[in-house]
């Protein structure tokens, strides 16, 4: 069972894709969520869709690679609803560039986002979550990286492998004021960043995967709303890969 009080959730990058879901499954499991992304009408647009399905939501604008904007924003969360109980650190970007041609900018701007946005985040929550009775924390990770390459990622790899050496050493050093930390690990999920890729494409991509579909935004939201509960409150250090079978050998 993974039933949740009614607590105050933080999602990074929930103004689309996977971090929506997240938002969007905690609430309906009656938690309050603050839906976070630079671009404030896409997350008012978020927040829009919660409200109207009877949820409590709030809008942040906010960018997880700049320190005293994740601090503001926990500051706001916590202003609003007197308490922040878990952080989704999902927020990610994947350009692609060859390891021949990428250019120091470009790892920057992935590494920035994906590692040290993950960092930042983590530690602008962390006075407000040793303040909860359960203060839990779950980062999106990947396969790509820690599991499988791709051509055009090894800045992307390496930020996601990057994010699972993090959570170990944080979960050591955060055990102590009750707080977990663990890492979902999606396969190939279908956001709306895959629309326009046809459906020969998605087809092709279903067919190579054991369970013979992609993942839903849904199949990560409930594995990071395991981590979260109270019931996972012995579980930290952790990964979970939710890939259809994808990385298995045949
Ligand atoms: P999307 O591109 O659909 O959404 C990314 C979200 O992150 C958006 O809300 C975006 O909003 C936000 N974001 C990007 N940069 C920043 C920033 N600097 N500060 C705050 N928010 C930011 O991506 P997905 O939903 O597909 O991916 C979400 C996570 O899941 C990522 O960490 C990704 O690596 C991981 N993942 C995704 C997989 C997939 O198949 N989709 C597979 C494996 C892992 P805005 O641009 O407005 O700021």
């Amino acid at each position: 069972m993974t039933s949740t009080l009614s607590r105050s959730v933080l999602v990074t990058g929930a103004s689309k894709g996977i971090g929506k879901g997240i938002a969007r499954v905690f609430s309906s499991k009656g938690d309050r969520v603050a839906v976070l992304g630079r671009d404030l009408s896409a997350v008012e647009s978020t927040v829009a869709e919660i409200r109207a399905a009877g949820g409590i939501a709030l809008a942040c604008a906010g960018d997880v690679t700049s320190k005293a904007s994740m601090a503001a924003v926990v500051e706001a969360v916590v202003g609003e609803w007197g308490s922040l109980d878990v952080l989704c650190a999902n927020a990610g970007i994947f350009p692609s560039a060859s390891l021949e041609t990428m250019t120091g900018d470009d790892w920057d701007t992935v590494l920035n986002t994906n590692l040290k946005g993950t960092f930042i985040s983590v530690q602008a929550a962390l006075p407000a979550l040793k303040q909860s009775a359960a203060g839990r924390i779950v980062v999106t990770s990947s396969i790509t990286g820690p599991v499988t390459g791709y051509p055009g990622w090894s800045h992307y790899g390496a930020s996601k492998a990057g994010q699972l050496g993090f959570i170990r050493t944080a979960a050591i050093e955060l055990a102590r004021y009750g707080i977990t930390i663990n890492a979902v690990m999606p396969g190939n999920i279908l956001t709306e960043g895959l629309d326009g890729m046809g459906d020969d494409y998605l087809a092709q991509m279903s067919a190579s995967i054991p369970l013979k579909r992609l993942g839903s935004v849904d199949d990560i939201a409930h594995a990071a709303c395991y981590f979260a509960s109270v019931e996972a409150g012995y579980v930290t250090g952790q990964t979970l890969i939710i890939d259809g079978g994808q990385i298995l050998p045949e």
